[in-house]
């Protein structure tokens, strides 16, 4: 398995406690590698490895897109069924992450708590998704369901040249954190929503509250509707269902939506517009990009409004450069990171960037 592109993987194992982690950092050429801790029961070591290798370009990738100023990273915990997830464990992570002196800074992914990351900043400052208690941001899917209303609406301009949800049918697959609060916003703009999950509860709860129409799991895909919102799980859009697609364009949060690249290209082919999944899933990213240097909900907000723009110079980069919007959102973000890189290189621990003048202790000490 290559790290082809990698700055640093950091492999970390704790006899006293029974972590064993690994820290990929992708790049820091945009600033401090910023992504979640996956905790994960793997098969093997290799399995390990490669899903940190793969998660931490896709997070170079969001940051960049986004416009923030930093890198992509990622930590993986390789899950032992036989021993607690206790402070000790956190604790010997927390201690793992500040080695890295602030290059890698970590976030809540699958599997983790805010009570996980609690743990970890008593190690070290370089960590987001603190309570808001301490300093911290709180739950980031309230501000994703905002940046997925305004990939919508990029995506409802590129269709009809009018980016209003009113009267638009929008189908959201999956209720959970992210979907229910972006039926929530769409049904106060006006849109008529359908929504479809697995478990029945999300679908009834938002059925009786808003008056939202319900399908089963296996119709939402197929549904004829405007704007399709994935916000469940990845791989929705496949060889095998992208020719059943009734919807004129795909807007939603989920993470890596298509199964393979090619199935961008059969999208774009099928004339069904797709805003690309990390460009509009971003409004988590920017919401924990905001905890350093002083958290402000308001700022952080107008920031994950701005997707609906950067959707929009996707669109118009897939236009002029005749390709689709999956792989020009891709161009976008390397095109960046290519622009930035010989001008910052590597970043390093009190480097002078928007990032070092955070004050990560300070935030923690509630200053
Ligand atoms: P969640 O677990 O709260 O909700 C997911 C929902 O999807 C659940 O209710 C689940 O029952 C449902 N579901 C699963 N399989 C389904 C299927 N086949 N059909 C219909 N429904 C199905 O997760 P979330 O935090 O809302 O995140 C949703 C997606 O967005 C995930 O892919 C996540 O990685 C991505 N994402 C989330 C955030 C965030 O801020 N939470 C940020 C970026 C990306």
């Amino acid at each position: 398995m290559a790290a082809a592109g990698h700055e640093q993987v950091v492999f970390h194992a704790d006899d006293r406690t029974g972590l064993r982690a690994i820290i990929a950092i992708h790049s820091t050429a945009l600033g401090p590698a910023l992504g979640g801790v996956r905790f994960w029961q793997y098969a093997s070591e290799a399995d390990a490895v490669r899903d940190a290798l793969r998660l931490s370009e896709a997070m170079t990738l969001k940051a960049a897109a986004a416009g923030l100023d930093q890198g992509g990273g990622k930590a993986v915990v390789l899950i032992d069924p036989a021993r607690p997830r206790d402070e000790a464990t956190l604790r010997a992570l927390g201690r793992a992450i500040d080695e890295l002196g602030g290059r890698y800074i970590a976030a809540e992914d699958v599997g983790a708590t805010p009570r996980d990351m609690n743990w970890i900043a008593l190690e070290t400052p370089w960590v987001t998704g603190v309570d808001e208690a301490d300093g911290g941001s709180g739950d980031p899917s309230p501000m994703t369901a905002i940046g997925v209303l305004h990939g919508i609406r990029a995506a409802l301009r590129e269709v009809f040249g009018d980016p209003s949800p009113a009267g638009r049918h929008v189908a959201v697959q999956g209720t959970g954190h992210v979907g229910s609060n972006a039926v929530r916003l769409l049904v106060e703009a006006g849109a008529r929503v359908t929504v479809a999950d697995v478990r029945p509860e999300g679908p009834d709860a938002l059925a009786s509250e808003l008056g939202v129409e319900i399908v089963a799991p296996e119709e939402i895909v197929r549904l004829d509707c405007d704007v399709l919102s994935p916000c469940a799980l990845g791989a929705v859009f496949t060889a095998t269902t992208i020719p059943q697609l009734r919807c004129r364009a795909i807007a939603g949060a989920a993470n890596n939506q298509l199964e393979t690249p090619a199935d961008g290209d059969a999208l774009h082919a099928r004339g069904v517009v797709y805003a690309p999944d990390f460009v509009v899933s971003a409004g988590g990213i920017i919401n924990i990009a905001g905890e350093f240097g002083g958290y402000d909900r308001a700022r952080q907000e107008l920031r994950t409004r701005a997707i609906e723009e950067t959707v929009g110079r996707v669109f118009d980069l897939a236009r002029e450069r005749g390709t689709s919007p999956a792989r020009a959102a891709e161009l976008f973000a390397r095109e960046r990171i290519a622009a930035v890189a010989p001008l910052a290189g590597r970043w390093r621990p009190g480097a002078r960037t928007a990032w070092s003048q955070g004050r990560p202790l300070e935030r923690l000490r509630g200053a």
